[in-house]
């Protein structure tokens, strides 16, 4: 789930939806954004600050590219873990003009002192600069342009109170549906100019884990199978031969999903069990399975959260072909 590189990140780039009307799915945020950014325009002001969160690859960075585009101003691009010290944030922030939009991805990784300089900024559109170095050194104040900020992170629940609380607007963005990513695989193909049957494009929807980046990334993966071993277009048996070739599994699941659920029905007889148990034994980080695995998890019907800890369900037990009863191996095998 991490990010692409290379030509992959070039070919993501052209897949980007440039204005709301391109962007399907997440209707409730892009209603209310809508009217936002209809109003600022209205006010002749910037949009207020925007906090967007949810799992990798669900369009964050898309949406804040057109909210920018929708308001009519400039985009500034930078990642919480860049920004190393203040002065980084201030040469972007003064760089910045009236309205623009700067986009802070992984926000909840920024450096405490970066975060802390970031306040008056947000709230006051000021900012402290430091003259000279060194015992004697003096600051001066300064005035920036009013801008927006919008904020990505896949971990909210790792976002301090102060920083939270500075964004007026608040989005959680949702796994996609089947049919909803059904479209966003066919436009891409559109734009790739990729023939591709209705059917192979729900195949490949139904095996993205409810995220447009895995959904664009397989079907160019399935794109290279139509070409070598069929007609050039994609036709439901070759997209189920090319995603059985590439070990996708039939659910979407990724190699950690898979691992959370085989670890509790191995090693925890398949739950109730607590996440900070999970995570230790899987070597992930809490907040990462809570915020960003689980919930696809769950909404897939695969685990279950319950007052005592999470449990799989049978769907988990029959996809990985194990069998739920009592003689599971346990902890301590
Ligand atoms: P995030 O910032 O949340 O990790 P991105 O905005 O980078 O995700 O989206 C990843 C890719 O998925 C983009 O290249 C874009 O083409 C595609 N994408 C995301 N959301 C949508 C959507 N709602 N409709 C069409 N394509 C989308």
């Amino acid at each position: 789930m991490n990010r692409p590189d290379g030509n992959d990140r070039d070919i993501e780039k052209a897949l980007r939806p440039l204005a709301f009307d391109d962007f399907s799915g997440q209707e409730k945020i892009i209603d209310n954004l809508r009217v936002f950014v209809e109003a600022a325009r209205m006010r002749g002001e910037a949009l207020d600050h925007t906090l967007l969160h949810g799992p990798p690859g669900l369009g964050k960075t898309t949406l804040s590219n057109i909210v920018a585009n929708e308001l009519g101003v400039g985009f500034k691009v930078t990642s919480g873990p860049v920004l190393d010290k203040p002065g980084d944030l201030a040469g972007i922030l003064m760089s910045l003009e009236d309205h623009d939009v700067l986009f802070i991805d992984e926000i909840h990784r920024l450096h405490p002192v970066v975060e802390e300089y970031l306040y008056s900024a947000m709230e006051d559109f000021r900012i402290d600069i430091l003259l000279d170095k060194g015992p004697g050194a003096k600051s001066v104040q300064l005035t920036i342009s009013p801008f927006t900020l919008i904020g990505a992170t896949t971990r909210s629940g790792s976002l301090t109170a102060p920083l939270r609380a500075r964004f007026g607007i608040n989005c959680h963005l949702e796994y996609y549906d089947h049919n909803i990513l059904k479209g966003i695989v066919k436009r891409s193909a559109g734009l790739l100019k990729i023939g591709i049957d209705d059917e192979a494009a729900l195949e490949i929807a139904l095996r993205s884990r409810g995220t447009p980046r895995v959904a664009n990334s397989l079907l160019r993966r399935v794109r290279d199978f139509a070409m070598v071993r069929g007609s050039g277009r994609i036709d439901l048996p070759i997209a189920r031969h090319a995603l059985e070739a590439l070990n996708i599994d039939r659910y979407g699941l990724d190699e950690i999903d898979n691992r959370i659920l085989l670890t509790i029905i191995d090693k925890f007889k398949g739950g109730p069990v607590g996440l900070t148990t999970i995570a230790t034994a899987i070597g992930e980080d809490a907040g990462t399975i809570e915020e960003v695995y689980e919930p696809f998890l769950i909404k897939e019907g695969f685990l279950k959260r319950t007052p005592r800890g999470r449990e799989v369900t049978e769907l988990a037990y029959r996809h990985l072909g194990r069998t739920q009863g009592p003689l599971q191996s346990t902890l301590f095998d």
